[in-house]
């Protein structure tokens, strides 16, 4: 497969996206809003388009990745009538409901669309832990897979457009939940002097044996049954208040912890 492309949106991401296309053989066409940041892709054989309307008319497939839905509008109003029989890849994070009205739009173009998550940070594209999410019609997914697995593996998740950003949100929230506490364990030891770099591989270790347990939480949640005998809610509340006081001890906020124990005595008292 060497269909000709077009990358519209050369941040960190869309360059990474462009760069990848490129090495894999495709015809790659760059447009960015600031038009320097195409320079090291022309350099490796790119071609810019002076304008976005210019990107979109150059190639079958236009990849989209900037900062947010507002940007995707702003580029594709800029394009008008340059979209009919395009198939429109839109990797710009975003919701459900903008992916929704944004395959809309691209369909009253003449447009096919296909809205992606990208589970991956630029250094990944194109690499084995990467991984992309995709929504829309499945036989656009399937007529560009191969395209797509230069990126990442592609993984298609259904025909409404919002299941990609649906579930890359939901996959972030899980990482910022998790990030966010090891950010305030990292606080915790650091204040009683146990340096962070040597607190680090205890939590790798600890997370990546709890990881074991997200199938059995899942199933929990699907039969409505949250708590288990072995670990009861009301029991982890008590851990979660010594946390409290610990963290308030060495002048740590608990900010965090404190919601979480609120949700566990929620979830204890249901
Ligand atoms: P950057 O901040 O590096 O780049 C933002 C891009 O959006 C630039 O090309 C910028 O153009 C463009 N842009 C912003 N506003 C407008 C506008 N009004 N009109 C046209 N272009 C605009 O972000 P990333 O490249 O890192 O991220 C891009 C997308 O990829 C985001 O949706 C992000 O959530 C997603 N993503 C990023 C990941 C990452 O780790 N970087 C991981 C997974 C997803 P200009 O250069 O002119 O400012």
């Amino acid at each position: 497969d060497r269909t000709a492309v077009t990358v519209i949106g050369l941040g960190a991401m869309g360059t990474a996206l462009a760069d990848a296309l490129l090495g894999n053989g495709h015809p790659t066409t760059v447009w960015n809003r600031t038009a320097a940041k195409a320079d090291p892709l022309v350099a490796k054989g790119a071609t810019r388009a002076d304008t976005a309307a210019d990107a979109v008319a150059a190639s079958p497939v236009v990849v989209l990745c900037v900062l947010d839905d507002a940007s995707v509008r702003a580029v594709l109003a800029a394009a008008p009538g340059a979209l009919a029989g395009r198939t429109v890849v839109n990797l710009t994070n975003g919701t459900p409901q903008q992916a929704r009205a944004t395959a809309a739009w691209a369909a009253d173009q003449g447009a096919r669309y296909l809205d992606g998550g990208i589970m991956a940070v630029p250094p990944m594209i194109g690499g084995p832990g990467a991984f992309i999410l995709y929504s829309g019609p499945r036989e656009v997914f399937e007529e560009h897979q191969g395209l797509l697995a230069a990126l990442g593996a592609a993984t298609y998740v259904g025909e409404d457009p919002g299941l990609a950003s649906l579930q890359d949100l939901a996959l972030l929230s899980a990482m910022y939940g998790m990030f966010g506490g090891f950010e305030h364990a990292l606080s915790m030891v650091a204040a009683q002097q146990v340096p962070a770099v040597e607190f680090a591989p205890l939590a790798a270790s600890w997370l990546e044996a709890m990881l074991a347990g997200l199938p059995g939480i899942a199933e929990g949640f699907d039969a409505g049954t949250a708590d288990n005998d072995e670990s009861n809610l009301a029991m982890q509340a008590v851990a979660l208040d010594n946390i409290i006081d610990a963290s308030a001890d060495s002048g740590v906020d608990p900010e965090l912890m404190r919601l979480l124990r609120a949700r566990m005595l929620r979830g204890a008292a249901r």
